[in-house]
């Protein structure tokens, strides 16, 4: 058979980049092994506004949640199911000092669709003195996106399962690639951190982060938002709750941990006295990179050979807009924003 697109990786980046390709009527055939416990399916999904300790726009917010949302939604009518959940975040302080630099934030008339000060009928479970909230955020059920993708292209015939021998490339007179007994004009990594043994783009300079995460009940009915200490608490349906998660640059074997279990443990019970019963214990490998930008862009090794990879923590709000760039690129050559083409580390005069 003959394709245009053959895309390696089914994660949020090998999902989102080749159903949008599929929207456009490119014809593509995806590769992945069974499925299985990806960063991408144990994601808590958060698409959040607003992060870090000074609680700063995240990096392009506007641009990324505009294509974003109307994508996700796009997908729900498509498969016929709930993936995307408007919530806020409610997030508790342990400090007063924590609580002010939230506060003196809200006063910055940006801000005024995004936080919140006073939160009240908070549950009286919650522990944390000080309290605020932040809005317009969402959650993608990110396990439920991959394998409904995965069965609309088995239905479709556009899947392969199995893991893609890099040797088994070849390319035709006419310049399109062969692999087993398929061809292609394009070929798009989205690997994930498996991507560190990409042969068509090595050296990339990832800081991968293993991230560890559980699913918890309670034997209480907290509401629909997310909670949000020293660790994630997010509803997933059910009555079940996933929280997160660790951060380990040195352990990056893909298992659950005993002492990553007892640090979420320890944490849940910083955010309620609740008892919980821990249903799943989850442990995946993060694409992180050094300066903590995704990585599009051509191999320069063989041309019309692309990546999309190191989404890092923020894959469910990157990959619909890095998407769109790429495919405008590969399909266009338009140019690819600076601070993310892969090979930036290179050009030394890009401001990083
Ligand atoms: C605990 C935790 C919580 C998180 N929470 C959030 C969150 O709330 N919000 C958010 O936006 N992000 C979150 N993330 C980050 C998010 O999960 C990642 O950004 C995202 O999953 C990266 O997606 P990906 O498709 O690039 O990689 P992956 O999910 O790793 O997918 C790569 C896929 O490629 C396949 N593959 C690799 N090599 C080959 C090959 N040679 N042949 C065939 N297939 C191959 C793999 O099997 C895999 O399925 C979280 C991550 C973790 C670990």
């Amino acid at each position: 058979m003959d394709y245009d697109y053959l895309i390696v990786g089914q994660g949020i980046a090998g999902s989102v980049i080749g159903l949008q390709l599929l929207e456009q009527n490119k014809k593509c055939l995806f590769i992945d092994e069974k499925i299985w416990n990806s960063p991408s399916r144990i994601s808590n999904g958060i698409v959040n506004p607003v992060t870090g300790q000074k609680y700063v726009k995240t990096w392009l917010f506007d641009e990324l949640f505009q294509v974003a949302k109307p994508f996700y939604k796009r997908l729900e009518q498509l498969f016929g199911v709930n993936l995307y959940h408007e919530t806020s975040i409610t997030k508790l302080f342990s400090t007063a000092l924590e609580a002010n630099e939230f506060d003196s934030r809200i006063a910055d008339l940006k801000y005024v669709d995004f936080l919140e000060s006073a939160i009240p009928n908070l549950d009286d479970r919650l522990k944390g003195a000080f309290k605020g909230k932040i809005k317009n955020v969402f959650w993608i059920n990110t396990a439920l996106l991959i394998d409904e993708t995965r069965k609309y292209l088995r239905k479709n015939n556009l899947f392969i399962e199995e893991i893609l021998d890099y040797s088994l490339i070849k390319k035709t007179d006419y310049n399109r690639f062969i692999y087993k007994e398929n061809t292609f004009n394009k070929i798009i990594f989205c690997e994930g951190a498996k991507g560190t043994n990409n042969p068509y783009f090595p050296n990339l300079p990832f800081v991968l982060a293993k991230g560890e995460l559980m699913s918890v009940q309670f034997n209480h009915k907290f509401g629909n938002e997310i909670i949000q200490k020293n660790g994630i608490l997010s509803p997933y349906g059910n009555g079940k709750f996933k929280f997160g998660s660790t951060n380990s640059w040195t352990d990056l074997t893909p298992n659950p941990t005993y002492a990553g279990k007892q640090e979420l443990i320890n944490k849940l019970e910083q955010i309620t006295d609740l008892p919980f019963e821990i249903c799943e214990h989850f442990a995946a490998i993060r694409p992180t990179t050094k300066d903590r930008r995704p990585f599009l862009g051509e191999s320069e090794i063989e041309k019309n050979i692309f990546i999309l990879n190191g989404l890092g923590t923020k894959g469910v709000s990157l990959a619909p807009y890095f998407s769109n760039m790429l495919i405008e690129f590969m399909e266009k050559r338009t140019t690819i924003l600076p601070i993310v083409n892969w090979n930036r580390f290179e050009k030394k005069s890009i401001k990083l």
